[in-house]
């Protein structure tokens, strides 16, 4: 039985980290564990929590979570089960590289043949969104997703929400069938937001994300009440335990873990599970690299609530670098008409090119998110 013996990460930019899990019998399997700009503290915790899996089987997977979540006393955050989810995923790699087949055929197997895909237009601080628009309509792209707002106050004025009721109906009118996502990203206050998603209602958004952050998620409940958007969260929240009050207390139509923070893969597919049994659709978040986006899409083909993913191509983020690069089959991301077609290849289906990701290691990064203040002087949320 392969058990696991070592561990390397390398921290590639824009702003991820990569992690080779390597067996006693020469497997090797890859994860990607980072929360986006805390990479040196999550590669800190993957050598801790690695250190105890020295030894172990590579392909007892749940174990292994149980040993890293439960075994430790503390337990979740941001930190703890982004390091445990890389490590996770690369044991999926190399348990399905030892069986030769992809990771959703060891979670019930494919229940879809493709899944839609969006992207991102219009940047940190939206505008053009018309002619972006275009551009991923040209693209095949069928959905987009933007951010709402720039920053805003606790009470801010209305002229900023209707600039983003312009730029959505920038889109319609450039792109009449284009599916629009609108990410709050938690930096609309409840007052405001309670306003914006009532002036964007009529525009019959695929979803508004975030809306609040989600230590205030009880507002959920109240905006379920008074519009008629779906509304998604879930990219801060963690394990099942995280989604559980969430789920039960109602008010979110979508949940997005993210299978780089979440848990893992087979966290975020319990977590589909129980969304499921809510009625509650599943779109995983993932702004990161090639590997995070494999081990979402081997969710996805065996989770019936999912709907959409989201992926990097073309993101603010990335300025420079892209996600293919670092593939050596990067033919598998090559969209169809907007969606991604099954991955057929053993463990994740991603075949990393090593080289590229040792030179690029060896630039590194030390990406952190911008800080916003508002005019007074206070500190914003970005
Ligand atoms: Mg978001």
């Amino acid at each position: 039985m392969s058990k696991i013996e070592k561990f390397e990460l390398f921290k590639v930019p824009p702003r991820w980290l990569f992690l080779k899990l390597t067996t006693d019998d020469g497997l090797v399997g890859w994860g990607e564990p980072v929360c986006e700009g805390k990479a040196e503290t999550v590669a800190a915790a993957v050598k801790e929590l690695g250190s105890q899996l020295i030894g172990h089987s590579a392909t007892d997977i749940e174990d292994a979570f149980q040993l890293m979540y439960r075994a430790g006393f503390y337990r979740g955050g941001p930190i703890l089960t982004s390091a445990a989810s890389g490590i996770e995923q690369a044991m999926w790699d190399i348990k399905g590289k030892a069986l030769g087949v992809p990771v959703y055929e060891m979670l019930g197997g494919k229940c879809r043949d493709r899944i839609e895909v969006y992207r991102w237009i219009g940047g940190d601080h939206p505008r053009d969104t018309g002619e972006a628009a275009k551009e991923a309509a040209a693209q095949g792209y069928k959905a987009v997703k933007m951010n709402g707002t720039d920053e805003l106050r606790w009470i801010d004025t209305y002229d900023k929400l209707e600039a983003t009721v312009e730029r959505v109906a920038a889109i319609k009118e450039a792109v009449p069938g284009m599916r629009i996502a609108v990410d709050f990203h938690g930096r609309v206050h409840k007052t405001m937001a309670k306003k914006l998603i009532h002036m964007l209602d009529e525009y019959n958004l695929m979803f508004i994300e975030e809306p609040v952050l989600c230590e205030n998620e009880d507002e959920f409940i109240e905006f379920a009440r008074t519009c008629h958007t779906p509304i998604a969260t879930g990219e801060r929240n963690y394990t099942r335990w995280g989604f559980k009050h969430m789920l039960t207390r109602g008010g979110v139509d979508i949940i997005q873990p993210d299978v780089s923070h979440c848990g893992g893969i087979l966290e975020a597919r319990k977590i589909a599970a129980m969304a499921e049994a809510f009625d509650v659709a599943f779109a995983l978040h993932c702004p990161l690299g090639p590997i995070a986006l494999a081990a979402c899409l081997q969710v996805d083909f065996c989770s019936p609530n999912a709907f959409i993913q989201e992926q990097s191509a073309g993101i603010h983020y990335n300025a420079g670098y892209d996600l293919l690069n670092y593939m050596k089959n990067p033919e598998i991301f090559k969209w169809k008409n907007g969606y991604c077609e099954l991955l057929t290849k053993p463990g994740l289906g991603i075949e990393v090119n090593e080289d590229y990701v040792r030179e690029m290691a060896a630039k590194g990064h030390d990406w952190h998110n911008p800080v916003w203040r508002d005019s007074d002087g206070i500190i914003a949320e970005w």
